[in-house]
């Protein structure tokens, strides 16, 4: 769950659409969607989220009151899947809107995103509140995500998040970053949060166009064994419990890229940290 008092403060004190929101104030779901506005305004100000680049999705049936839950649908809308979606029907997720940006996102939430609830034949949505925003074209990749991370026992994995780091995309332009774990390695040896923060590193997706079933079905098959996933030329994704822990962890790994491509600039190599300190950090601090 969102640490309330990480984000009490820092947002603008009214960012609703109207006074009938789903939203109210104060309740569980205004916290959820508290942060994703403050992880949006963080994906802008760092430069990863030009025009309407990246989207984020958030599970929020437990936040949703049963009033709101058993409303009619504004619209309902098909899903192009080629298997219907199986543990996640029922549910309930902040989306953000198509062709929408994350710094209108990070002062309007509910006027950039929307509320929908997976339709029981698994094919299909309803769009429930607060009005008809249509969602990010990335939807398939975001619910297939959910649907995978349900059915796989990881039930705590609540959010989606998708954007373009400058930094972690530049370096997915050198094929040598792109075999298998030499990206991982790399930045795991720039500082140590990396091999801890992301322990599990980040998965290379070879480059496959934009909102397609094909770069979802790669991207669910990194995340098996990945935090984070990067897609070739275009950006990453992270799933985590909430929206903070998407961002912290891609944060952490383009911090590191940074540190690698400033000594780059600064014309040396980055020596790393040694790989036997990097395999006692798993030790001191019991990463599995
Ligand atoms: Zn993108």
């Amino acid at each position: 769950m969102v640490d309330i008092h990480s984000i009490e403060g820092n947002l603008p004190e009214k960012f609703f659409v109207s006074g009938a929101s789903v939203c109210m104030p104060c309740s569980e779901l205004y916290y959820q969607v508290c942060a994703i506005a403050e992880v949006a305004g963080f994906l802008w100000q760092r430069g990863w989220a030009e025009r309407n680049g990246g989207n984020i999705s958030v599970c929020v049936t437990d936040c949703i009151s049963s009033s709101y839950k058993d409303r009619n649908p504004l619209k309902t809308v098909a899903l192009p899947l080629t298997h219907p979606l199986t543990t996640i029907i029922g549910e309930y997720y902040y989306v953000t809107g198509t062709n929408r940006r994350m710094r209108d996102v990070a002062v309007n939430p509910m006027g950039n995103g929307a509320i929908i609830r997976v339709c029981k034949d698994g094919k299909s949505y309803d769009i429930i509140a607060d009005e008809v925003i249509m969602p990010t074209s990335e939807l398939v990749s975001h619910l297939e995500m959910h649907d995978f991370e349900q059915s796989n026992g990881r039930k705590q994995i609540k959010a989606v998040c998708h954007t373009h780091p400058t930094q972690l995309v530049a370096l997915s332009h050198n094929p040598e970053m792109l075999k298998p774990d030499v990206m991982t390695r790399l930045l795991w040896s720039m500082i140590p949060e990396t091999r801890v923060i992301v322990p599990h590193g980040i998965g290379i997706v070879p480059y496959r166009q934009p909102g397609t079933i094909e770069l979802a079905a790669a991207t669910i098959e990194q995340l098996a064994g990945h935090d984070v996933v990067l897609w070739e030329k275009h950006g990453c994704l992270a799933v985590g419990e909430d929206i903070l822990e998407t961002f912290d962890a891609i944060d952490t790994l383009a911090k590191s890229a940074d540190i690698y491509l400033d000594c780059c600039t600064a014309g040396f190599k980055p020596q790393g940290i040694a790989p036997d300190m990097l395999e006692g950090l798993v030790e001191l601090f019991h990463l599995n």
